[in-house]
């Protein structure tokens, strides 16, 4: 994916989409699975990148999805159907991108916030701050640690708490400095203790490296991914919070914060039994995904289901809506031979 955007510059061209695994992950796995990742604040997630799609169907007929066009509707829209189905509705063998003019200015902001329902309290002031923020992720202290040693380096603001990083685009330099501005001042008037321009390659190598800097400190880990109204985001925190006392947790959380999208790690402690450490997990899990499909939420947010997460998604997801896409798989793929067991059993 990181070449795609490379490749995109290099014709100083745009390509919106940027998952944090950009260097690692393939843009047919991001049409297949429609990844999300740290501009879909501004620009949408990978569905909203995609023109056409050519798609290998489970019958074998090699059929061409959707058009280079604005605007259409000319029946179902079918190339978004298959975009984020996982693999289960056809191949992907060709994707035709949008691509966009390369934003001539843009700075990245950090906000370093003490309490971390401060900093997730702010974003949708951030999003109803009229500066249209690109991207709006938050880190919680003890992540920014965790990548810290990870990465064997000094961030800034990491001594003082959780991060807020927003990064913005202008039309000019001092489009970029009013935006700047409009940012300290709702960024100091909800509990910001420090406002500094982030260096930007330095932000987002610590940004995009929560993964593995998490995996570095535990190979068991229970990763999250979930999703709510940007407006309840500051509730859904504060429950995970109260989730990883009640059930003695260790946590790690970075978030999309900008689309309502937390990422929580569970990370199992070498001296934690597996057993006790799965058991406290698949309490908070029913715990957490109760309070969020109450919210309005999902499970995922981007990562979507696989077989990892298909007795989940079959436990919170409306009955009516899960038949519609069984019945749809099953007309599709008959023989049910594309990924099958993946997001959902077909009987
Ligand atoms: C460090 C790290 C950071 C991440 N950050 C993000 C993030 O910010 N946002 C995000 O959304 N995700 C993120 N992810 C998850 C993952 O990288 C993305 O979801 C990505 O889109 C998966 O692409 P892939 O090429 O790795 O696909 P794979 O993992 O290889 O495949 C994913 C699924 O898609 C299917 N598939 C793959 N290619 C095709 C194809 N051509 N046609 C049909 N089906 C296909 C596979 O069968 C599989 O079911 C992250 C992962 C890591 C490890």
């Amino acid at each position: 994916t990181s070449n795609l955007q490379a490749a995109a510059a290099a014709k100083g061209a745009f390509y919106a989409g940027d998952p944090c695994s950009g260097d690692s992950c393939f843009i047919g796995g991001n049409v297949a699975t429609n990844a999300g990742g740290n501009r879909a604040v501004k620009y949408g997630t990978t569905r909203h990148q995609v023109y056409a799609i050519e798609v290998v169907n489970p019958t074998g007929k090699i059929v061409q999805l959707g058009a280079r066009l604005q605007k259409q509707t000319t029946g179902y829209c079918l190339e978004q159907l298959v975009i984020g189905s996982e693999g289960t509705l056809g191949i992907i063998t060709q994707i035709t991108v949008k691509l966009l003019p390369l934003p001539k200015y843009s700075m990245d902001l950090l906000a370093v916030f003490a309490s971390p329902e401060a900093a997730i309290g702010t974003v949708n002031k951030l999003i109803m701050g009229g500066i249209t923020p690109t991207c709006v992720e938050y880190m919680d202290n003890i992540t920014i640690k965790s990548v810290e040693r990870y990465l064997g380096t000094s961030l800034q603001g990491s001594d003082k708490g959780n991060y807020l990083i927003v990064e913005v685009e202008g039309t000019s330099e001092d489009d970029l400095d009013e935006k700047a501005c409009a940012m300290d001042e709702i960024c100091s008037g909800n509990g910001a203790g420090d406002v500094l321009v982030a260096e930007h390659d330095k932000i987002w190598q610590a940004r995009k490296a929560f993964a593995e800097a998490v995996r570095a400190e535990s190979l068991i880990v229970c990763k999250e991914d979930v999703v709510c109204p940007v407006d309840q985001e500051p509730a859904l925190l504060a429950e995970i919070l109260r989730l990883a006392e009640k059930y003695q947790l260790v946590t790690r959380i970075a978030s999309h914060a900008g689309d309502g999208n937390i990422h929580l790690n569970i990370l199992k402690q070498e001296q934690e039994s597996y057993a006790d450490w799965d058991e406290r997990v698949k309490a908070n899990q029913q715990e957490l995904y109760r309070f969020i499909y109450a919210h309005g939420g999902r499970l995922s947010g981007e990562h979507g289901i696989g077989s990892k997460r298909k007795q989940l998604m079959q436990e919170f997801t409306n009955p009516d809506e899960l038949e519609m896409m069984r019945a749809i798989k099953k007309a599709l793929d008959p023989n049910n031979i594309l990924n099958p067991g993946k997001i959902f059993d077909v009987e």
